[in-house]
């Protein structure tokens, strides 16, 4: 436990929750798939941030996190890896529609970034992403979305408007991200939020990642995520 404390220290890591998991020193400490290595060495990425080395055993356990990290980080790759487990042990094939992880970002451009990070991590594994955000024709989304999809990534007004039009269901969802959370409050997104997560099933994994951590943010992280792992980096939060 010691080791544990003095290594958290090393990388800045701070932590709150009950039983939390160990940090990881290296990627294999996660015993991802080969594909999923394979696509990590193939991005460049040798060992993990500070972020990730904490955050990353933390949801492969299936908890749900409160994840503080300044801008810059990782924290991408934070929640999509273990995004990738979860619908990877998923059983096979069920009759329903609809993607298993939803990921919710502020803006068009960063929807677009993570869609493109995502991708990179999905691809090897059959995994399909799709993004959908304000800007681009919604009839295409919609055609997009009915094409199928595991994982989406989407700006809060939008998928809720794709939501009323029926493009999707939330039936399967089980892994939620909600990144960004302090942009999304103040571009006054909360109310979508609120309406995106009541149609999302209860017993469902939720991630809330943030450069800062306003009261209100922290207000809403833990009214909608269940026994969550706090974990902060660096000089936030
Ligand atoms: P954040 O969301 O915290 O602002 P990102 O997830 O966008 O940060 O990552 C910032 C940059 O760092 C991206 O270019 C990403 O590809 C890169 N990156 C992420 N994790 C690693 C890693 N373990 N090693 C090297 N580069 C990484
Ligand atoms: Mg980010």
């Amino acid at each position: 436990q010691q080791d544990v404390d003095d290594y958290r220290k090393s990388l800045a890591i701070r932590v709150s929750g009950f039983d939390v998991p160990k940090p990881i020193k290296v990627f294999k400490d996660c015993a991802f798939s080969t594909a999923l290595m394979k696509a990590i060495t193939k991005q460049g990425y040798e060992k993990p941030t500070a972020i990730q080395c904490q955050a990353l055993p933390v949801g492969l356990s299936g908890r749900d996190i409160i994840g503080i990290a300044k801008t810059g980080s990782g924290k991408t790759a934070a929640f999509v890896l273990p995004m990738i487990v979860h619908i990877m042990d998923q059983p096979e094939l069920t009759k329903e529609e609809g993607p298993i992880g939803v990921i919710c970002a502020p803006t068009r451009e960063l929807a677009h970034q993570i869609f493109l990070e995502a991708k990179k991590f999905a691809k090897l594994n059959g995994i399909r992403v799709a993004a959908v955000y304000g800007g681009m024709s919604k009839l295409d989304q919609f055609k997009e979305l009915k094409a199928g999809c595991e994982i989406v990534v989407a700006t809060p007004g939008r998928l809720i408007d794709l939501l009323k039009m029926k493009a999707l269901t939330m039936m399967k969802a089980t892994y939620l991200v909600l990144d960004e959370a302090d942009r999304m409050f103040d571009l006054g997104f909360e109310p979508q939020i609120r309406s995106i997560v009541g149609q999302i099933r209860p017993d469902r994994q939720t991630l809330l990642f943030s450069a800062t951590m306003p009261y209100k943010v922290e207000k809403l992280a833990r009214e909608i995520l269940s026994d969550p792992v706090r974990v902060a980096v660096g000089e936030v939060g």
